[in-house]
């Protein structure tokens, strides 16, 4: 049985759908998924001029560099938001029949999900090959890095001198036992992370760090980066391992007591001295079934164009893919740092190897 789009907009539950041009451009919170819901089915335009946007990204931002394409192209930008494993297992079911157009997402390693259930289209363009770098998109063009993440180690200021930091693998020496935060291993940056690891240093050595580091843990895993970043402030834990924008984000936080434990948290870019700093990216790709390919590819381009690149990273207080793109006051006081060049698509690659070394070093 073969469904027309809006018959299959309609059908969708559970997530939102929102037309950006008629979007009151509300502010979710940005850890949180809540966004403006309006009828799939007003919202499905039928002829060409449109596109269709499965997004897990949920910020404001976005939707202003979303109008601004609308306006650039004319094309109209219907966007369906949700949880990233959500989406994709909206668009298996969907089948040759989805409507979704291009995927955004966050972390290779979803991107890498989503491409092996096949459900990415290799794109071809120029342009996307020059303004990405070519770590930073998968080889064969099936998606795009957009936005990168450093995955840092933070510190407390009055228990650590940074001259005491160093590398990755130096958190699983005996000197740090008992003083290390970080989340579950079932979490998808750290995931990443031990893929990079495997791709650079090999199998075994990434697996005699996980223990290493394990054997050094101040607690069991819990919560989310923001949780270890406030249990380092609060003396719970001397390091953690977190992404760069959650210190950022309470850096600019309104609310005192986020700043204050912004203040006395310092951030620290590990292996500078060698392959360089874990980077994550967002990104997004071209679905296989895309009833509208060029506008997809159209869109991918105009989000590598410097305004939007700035518009995009500064959404989530990330770092542009291009060159030259100016980032938030707040990340640039970070200061420049080495980047780990390793393709971020390995990162996927050694998910199956990642799983059982983490298994196998008992990191819940
Ligand atoms: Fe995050």
């Amino acid at each position: 049985m073969k469904f027309t789009k809006r018959q299959l907009l309609s059908t969708i539950a559970g997530l939102t759908a929102i037309t950006i041009a008629s979007c009151s451009g509300q502010a979710p919170d940005s850890t949180s998924s809540e966004t403006d819901s309006a009828t799939p089915s007003d919202t499905a335009a039928e002829m060409d001029g449109e596109l269709n946007l499965y997004s897990s990204r949920h910020y404001d931002t976005d939707n202003a560099l979303y109008q601004g394409f609308t306006s650039k192209t004319g094309i109209e930008i219907n966007l369906i938001e949700g949880e990233a494993d959500e989406l994709i297992s909206r668009m298996q079911s969907e089948g040759e029949n989805s409507p979704a157009d291009v995927l955004v997402t966050v972390d290779a390693s979803r991107l890498w999900r989503a491409e092996e259930e096949g459900l990415f289209q290799s794109v071809e363009s120029e342009t996307l090959k020059s303004a990405v770098p070519e770590n930073l998109r998968h080889p064969d063009g099936l998606w795009f890095g957009l936005t990168q993440r450093a995955r840092v180690i933070v510190y407390n200021k009055d228990t650590v001198d940074p001259s005491e930091l160093s590398t990755y693998e130096d958190l699983a020496d005996s000197q740090w036992e008992g003083r290390v935060c970080i989340r579950s291993s079932s979490n998808i940056y750290n995931q990443s992370l031990l893929g990079s690891m495997v791709e650079s240093i090999g199998v075994d050595a990434t697996e005699e760090w996980a223990k290493g580091l394990v054997s050094n843990f101040a607690r069991e895993p819990e919560g989310g980066d923001t949780d270890q970043i406030k249990a380092v402030a609060a003396g719970q834990c001397d390091v953690a391992i977190a992404n760069h924008y959650y210190w950022a984000r309470l850096a600019k936080s309104e609310d005192a007591t986020e700043q204050e434990i912004a203040d006395q948290v310092g951030v620290f870019f590990p292996n500078q001295e060698g392959r360089g700093t874990h980077v994550n990216i967002s990104g997004a790709g071209v679905l296989e079934n895309a009833p509208n390919p060029e506008n997809a590819i159209a869109f991918l381009e105009y989000l590598t164009t410097p305004e939007a690149q700035e518009i995009f990273a500064k959404g989530n207080n990330e770092y542009p893919v291009v060159e030259e793109v100016s980032v938030d006051d707040v990340v640039s006081d970070m200061g420049d740092f080495k980047v780990d060049t390793v393709n971020v698509s390995t990162y996927g690659y050694n998910n199956s190897e990642v799983l059982q070394i983490s298994d196998r070093a008992g990191w819940k």
